[in-house]
C-alpha cells in the first residue's frame, strides 16, 4: 500500500465467552483430552491459554465477509478465499481468489511481480482489508491473553454437548477441554484505511458487542458465544487534522486515489469528530465513547462501495488482457 504511513485506527478489545469456548491446540493433549485449548507461554513457564491473533483476524475475516455477500447478490462482490480459479463448482463463479487469480496470472506470463497499488485495486473488498497471497492486507490482530477474572477450564463430553443442544450424537465419544470462565484482551489495527473499511469493522464490532459472533470449535452446538467489548477505539491521522471523519481518499491525491482505486467518500452532510489530542504531525481522535454514531458515514460509505464495486469484472479484465490497460 501507499509507501507513506497515511492514517491508522487504534482498538483495545476485551473477549468474554458466553457459552463455552475452545480455540484447539493443533499440539499433542495434556492428560489424555482429544481435544485441548491452545496454551501459549507468555510469562514464566506456566502455559496460559489464549487465543492466537490468526484465529481471531480469520473470525473477523469470515464476518465481514458475511456482511458483504449480503449487500450484493450478483456477482458476489467478495473471493471465496481458498477457491482455485480453475475449481469453481455451480454457484462459485467469478468468486475465485484474488491472491490466487493473481498468482496464476504471475505463472501464466511469467510476470514476477505486480505492483501493490495494482494488487489492491484488483482486490475484492474482503481482499483490500484483510489481505491475501500476494499482500498483507491493512487489518492486524494480536493474540488476545488473560485477563481477570481467573480463567476456569473444564473436561467436557463431546457427546453430552450435542445432547445439550438436542442434536443427535452418534459416533465415537470424545473429550473437549473448554474455557468456562475468563476474559481475553487484545489489540486491533488498521493501517491507511479507506473510510468504508471503518464501515465494515464497526458491523462487525457491533454484532461481536451485541453477542452474534462465535469463536473457535463448535460454534453449530452451543458453543463459542462471546461477548467483545470496545475499550479503546483510536483514530490517528499523520501530518494533518481532519475536518470530519474520512480516510485514504481524503487525504490522498488524485493520482494516489486512481492508482489504488481509493473509493470517493460519499459526501455526508455531516461527519464529526471529537477535538484531536495533537502530538506535533500526529493528531489522535478518541472515539471510544460514540463509536458507532461517529462511523455511521463509514457505514453509508460501505454500503454504496460494495453496491457498485467493479470487482470481478476488473480483475477479468486484467487478466484476459495480459496486463494493465
Ligand atoms: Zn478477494
Amino acid at each position: 500500500m501507499l509507501k507513506k504511513l497515511v492514517n491508522q485506527a487504534n482498538l483495545d478489545i476485551r473477549i468474554t465467552p458466553l457459552d463455552p469456548l475452545l480455540i484447539r491446540s493443533g499440539q499433542p493433549t495434556v492428560g489424555g483430552v482429544d481435544m485441548s485449548f491452545v496454551r501459549t507461554y507468555r510469562f514464566g513457564d506456566r502455559a496460559q491459554p489464549y487465543i492466537p491473533g490468526s484465529s481471531l483476524k480469520g473470525v473477523l475475516r469470515s464476518y465481514a465477509e458475511k456482511i458483504c455477500r449480503s449487500l450484493r447478490d450478483q456477482p458476489v462482490p467478495v473471493c471465496l478465499p481458498y477457491l482455485k480459479p480453475d475449481d469453481a463448482a455451480d454457484g462459485e463463479t467469478g468468486q475465485a481468489s484474488c491472491g490466487l487469480r493473481l498468482e496464476k496470472y504471475k505463472k501464466d506470463h511469467t510476470v514476477k511481480m505486480i505492483a501493490t497499488n495494482q494488487v489492491y485495486r484488483l482486490s475484492c473488498p474482503i481482499c483490500r482489508l484483510f489481505g491475501s497471497h500476494n499482500f498483507m492486507g491493512r487489518l492486524a490482530t494480536a493474540d488476545a491473553y488473560l485477563a481477570d477474572p481467573p480463567a476456569v477450564l473444564e473436561i467436557r463430553d463431546g457427546v453430552a454437548i450435542d445432547r445439550h443442544t438436542g442434536g443427535a450424537a452418534p459416533g465415537a465419544k470424545y473429550d473437549l477441554e473448554v474455557l468456562t470462565r475468563g476474559s481475553f484482551t487484545t489489540t486491533v489495527e488498521i493501517k491507511n484505511f479507506e473510510r468504508w473499511q471503518l464501515g465494515l469493522l464497526a458491523l462487525v464490532l457491533r454484532d461481536m458487542e451485541d453477542e452474534l459472533v462465535r469463536l473457535g470449535f463448535g460454534k453449530s452446538r452451543g458453543l463459542g458465544r462471546v461477548r467483545a467489548e470496545i475499550c479503546r477505539f483510536q483514530l490517528v491521522s499523520y501530518n494533518a487534522g481532519l475536518a470530519g471523519l474520512s480516510g485514504l481518499a481524503g487525504r490522498c491525491s488524485q493520482e494516489e486515489i486512481d492508482a489504488y482505486g481509493l473509493f470517493p467518500e460519499t459526501p455526508a452532510p455531516e461527519a464529526p469528530l471529537p477535538e484531536p489530542q495533537r502530538d506535533f504531525l500526529r493528531f489522535t481522535y478518541d472515539i471510544t465513547a460514540g463509536w458507532r454514531q461517529v462511523l455511521e458515514p463509514a457505514v453509508a460509505d460501505l454500503v454504496t462501495y460494495v453496491s457498485q464495486v467493479p470487482w470481478p469484472q476488473d480483475l477479468d479484465e486484467f487478466v484476459r488482457r495480459g496486463g494493465p490497460a
